[in-house]
C-alpha cells in the first residue's frame, strides 16, 4: 500500500537533523509523498531548500493565518514565482483562524490568495478553527475551478458536506485518533470516500498515546488504520481510493 502525507511541515525545525532517517523510514512504510506547506514569505525559500532534497516532497507555498500578522502586501507579490516550480501543487496553507484577533486582516490575504490560487490554477490548502461559516461562503464565491482541501477537518457532517459539494477534500489526520472527537469522527466515517486525503501536520498534532511527543509522517500509516476503523470499505479499497483522490485533486 502506498500512502500520501498531504499535509506535514517536513521543513520546521523540530525535523532538524531527523529528515534523512525519517525519509527512510517512511519509505519502508509506503509513505511515498509528503506535501509540505507554506507559512510565510520569510519563510518559502528556506522550506523549499530545505525539502527539495527529499525525493518524497512536494511544494505548497502560501501565508498561514497565524503568520498573517507580519505580512506585508507586498509578500502577496511575490507569491506567484514560487508557484512556478514543477514540485508546486497548491497554494497554502491559507485561511481563518477565529483564535486570532486580526480577521480583517486575515480575511484580505485570505481572499488575495485564493484569487491567486484561481489565476495560478492550483488548488488550496485551508487551514480553519471555528471559522467553517466565514470559509464556506468564500469558497462559493470564489469558486475555485480545482477546488483544495480542509486540512484537519474538524465538524459536523452536514459542515463536511457544505465542502463537498462545493468540490472540496476533507484532510484526515490525528483527530480521528481521538475518542473525544466524537462530531468529527462521524462525520468521516459518513461522508464519501472519494472526499477524503490521509495528513499528519506533523510536527504538530499528535495521534492519541503519542501526546507530548513529536508527531511524524512515519505515523500516516496509524491515521490510515484508525480511519479504517470508522469506515465500512475493505483496507486496500480504501487504501487505493485515497491515493486516487490525492492524483485527482493535485495531478502529480
Ligand atoms: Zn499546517
Amino acid at each position: 500500500m502506498l500512502f500520501t502525507d498531504s499535509h506535514c511541515h517536513f521543513d520546521f525545525p523540530e525535523f532538524s537533523g531527523l529528515r534523512t532517517d525519517i525519509a527512510r523510514q517512511i519509505r519502508e512504510l509506503g509513505v511515498h509523498r509528503i506535501i509540505v506547506p507554506g507559512v510565510s514569505a520569510a519563510h518559502w525559500q528556506r522550506q523549499f531548500d530545505t525539502c527539495r532534497q527529499f525525493a518524497p516532497c512536494y511544494f505548497a507555498f502560501g501565508i498561514h493565518p497565524w503568520w498573517v500578522e507580519d505580512a506585508k502586501e507586498e509578500d502577496l507579490t511575490l507569491l506567484p514565482d514560487y508557484l512556478l516550480h514543477n514540485k508546486v501543487i497548491a497554494v497554502g496553507e491559507i485561511g481563518l483562524d477565529a483564535k486570532i484577533d486580526n480577521m480583517a486582516k486575515q480575511q484580505e490575504f485570505f481572499q488575495a490568495q485564493l484569487a491567486i490560487a484561481r489565476s495560478a490554477d492550483l488548488p488550496v490548502l485551508i487551514h480553519h478553527r471555528r471559522t467553517h461559516h466565514l470559509i464556506q461562503p468564500l469558497l462559493k464565491q470564489y469558486a475555485l475551478p480545482r477546488g483544495g482541501v480542509i486540512h484537519a477537518y474538524s465538524g459536523s457532517f452536514q459542515q463536511a458536506m457544505t465542502y463537498v459539494e462545493l468540490g472540496f477534500k476533507l484532510g484526515v489526520g490525528g483527530t480521528i485518533t481521538y475518542e473525544r472527537a466524537q462530531k468529527t469522527r462521524d462525520a468521516i466515517a459518513r461522508v464519501p470516500l472519494t472526499s477524503l486525503l490521509l495528513e499528519t501536520d506533523a510536527p504538530a498534532m499528535p495521534l492519541a498515546g503519542r501526546q507530548g511527543e513529536i508527531n511524524s509522517p512515519a505515523y500516516l500509516p496509524e491515521v490510515f488504520r484508525q480511519l479504517c476503523q470508522l469506515r465500512s470499505e475493505p483496507e486496500d479499497l480504501i487504501a487505493h481510493q485515497l491515493e486516487q483522490n490525492c492524483q485527482q485533486l493535485f495531478s502529480f
